[in-house]
């Protein structure tokens, strides 16, 4: 398998450290508001890459991190007369149903940054012992000269940067030895969230926090760091300066980075308000549609949010579920279920057409080894439906129906896409929702009540307060 990497501008063999295991860290989202689905583009396809390697057989330690203290949660907070933690909590809650909506597996551990400040203090203080950082007036700062490869990963131009930042220079960095330094640790002003540090109450540096996330839960040195291209410099620049000087040892083999999600051509974001919200986008279809849109482009390539483009993906997934349908009905016309019914007997000769479905197993994983194609990985997906409507038919035995759909059902679970609704589950999981909310409103709760249907809305399900008690239906 073949991953572009970021650090030496080429696809390379990918070797993980230890053999049959990957750890893989990805940077995750500030939580200060809904994410945008410029924010599920790393989730998506960083998933699917993590879907992938599973499906090769990896074992993945999969760590991504929620940003918890910031500038701007602190500012949302201070808005809304509450605690940054209160933000902080409420948003991590909001961001974990939506990566849930649109299919995304929890991380195998979601650390966050207020939660490991111990760990960054030591780190700093290493980082000082060493002669890689220096603390003035209680604000750290980590020592770009001191580190040789600085500037490996973003290829970048030190002097030209040195020199733009000079005359850049902006109020409050002039203690800086070296205009490229940047903060580890700063002291806190007046309302902010602070913690004891031996050089002031404050708060950490965004950097150092994903460099402690990465050797807490990882280790001194990973296989693959992701993120989106924007992280690249200087947030991952500083990472890799950060933990290569603290740990002594290479921080990560491979780095990973998605290009932008853009509107219009612009890159979507919130300080320019050019966004849609993930919730925004589940009012008006399926998240398995958002889903398919982003896999139908190449990670590094940028992608273009349009309504024509999210109607071809939603035509493109009816497709699939189509013959995902047809082909269980097909299936279980006799009754069973799916497994047993690919155990039953095949007719004569169609041994031959269940190892040409097998096949695009093959094709499916060349296009994925190449550097998580999944744009191409997709057309075998839709080269395998077009088969299995031409060669599965009333007349194939049920087990052909049966070992085609797990063909195509094993695909689409590695690109995290949902084709069968399992409409028991889902029967009784709204049941229960339901329940939930005649008693928040019994006990007089009205905000829970009211945010289980909106929940539930959001998902396309409406609830009808009726004289025979609550209904619902789907819109
Ligand atoms: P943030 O909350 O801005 O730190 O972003 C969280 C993650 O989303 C990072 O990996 C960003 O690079 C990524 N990201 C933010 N905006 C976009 C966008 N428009 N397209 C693709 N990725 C993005
Ligand atoms: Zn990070």
């Amino acid at each position: 398998m073949k991953i572009f990497n970021s650090l030496t501008m080429s696809k390379q063999e990918f070797k993980p450290l230890e053999e049959g295991k990957v750890s893989m860290y990805v940077c995750g989202p500030t939580v200060y508001n809904l994410i945008h689905i410029g924010n599920a583009r790393p989730m998506i396809v960083f998933d699917t890459f993590r879907r992938y390697l599973e499906h090769k057989g990896y074992e993945v330690n999969y760590v991504s991190n929620f940003t918890d203290v910031d500038d701007k949660i602190i500012k949302a907070a201070n808005e809304e007369g509450v605690s940054s933690e209160e933000i902080a909590n409420r948003y991590i809650e909001e961001c974990k149903k939506d990566m849930a909506a649109m299919n995304v597996k929890p991380a195998t551990t979601h650390p966050q940054a207020t939660k490991e400040i111990d760990g960054m203090i030591s780190m700093i203080g290493k980082l000082i012992e060493d002669g890689h950082a220096y603390e003035k007036n209680g604000t750290v700062y980590f020592s770009t000269r001191s580190f040789r490869d600085y500037g490996e990963l973003s290829h970048k131009n030190l002097d030209d940067l040195r020199s733009g930042f000079r005359s850049l220079k902006v109020s409050g960095e002039e203690e800086k030895e070296d205009p490229l330094d940047f903060v580890l640790w700063k002291p806190k002003k007046e309302g902010e969230p602070a913690w004891i540090s031996p050089w002031s109450d404050g708060r950490p540096g965004w950097h150092i926090e994903c460099s402690v996330m990465a050797k807490r839960y990882l280790g001194d040195t990973i296989d693959i760091h992701a993120g989106g291209e924007d992280l690249i410099f200087p947030h991952h620049e500083n990472e890799i300066a950060q933990s290569t000087c603290a740990n002594g040892a290479p921080f990560a083999h491979y780095w990973m980075h998605n290009a932008f999600l853009n509107i219009d051509n612009k890159k979507m974001s919130k300080s320019l308000g050019n966004f849609f919200t993930v919730r925004d986008i589940s009012k008006k279809y399926d998240l398995q549609v958002l889903r398919l849109f982003m896999l139908s482009a190449h990670y590094r390539s940028p992608l273009n949010f349009s309504a024509d483009l999210m109607e071809a993906a939603k035509a493109s997934l009816e497709r699939i579920r189509t013959a995902a349908e047809r082909l269980k009905d097909l299936a279980l016309r006799d009754g069973g279920d799916l497994k047993a019914c690919a155990e039953g007997a095949l007719k004569d000769g169609e041994l031959a057409t269940v190892a040409e479905a097998e096949a695009f197993i093959g094709r499916f994983d060349e296009k994925m080894d190449d550097d998580n194609n999944t744009a191409d990985a997709l057309s075998v997906v839709f080269d395998l439906v077009r088969f299995a409507n031409v060669n599965v038919t009333e007349e194939s035995s049920a087990a052909l129906a049966a070992k085609v759909l797990a063909v195509l059902q094993e695909l689409c679970d590695v690109l995290g896409l949902i084709i069968l609704t399992e409409k028991e589950d889902l029967d009784s999981e709204i049941e229960e929702l339901i329940a939930k909310r005649q008693e928040a409103r019994k006990a007089r709760d009205f905000a829970t009540a009211d945010r289980i249907r909106d929940d539930l809305k959001a998902r396309g399900i409406e609830l009808l307060d009726t004289k025979d008690g609550v209904k619902w239906k789907k819109i």
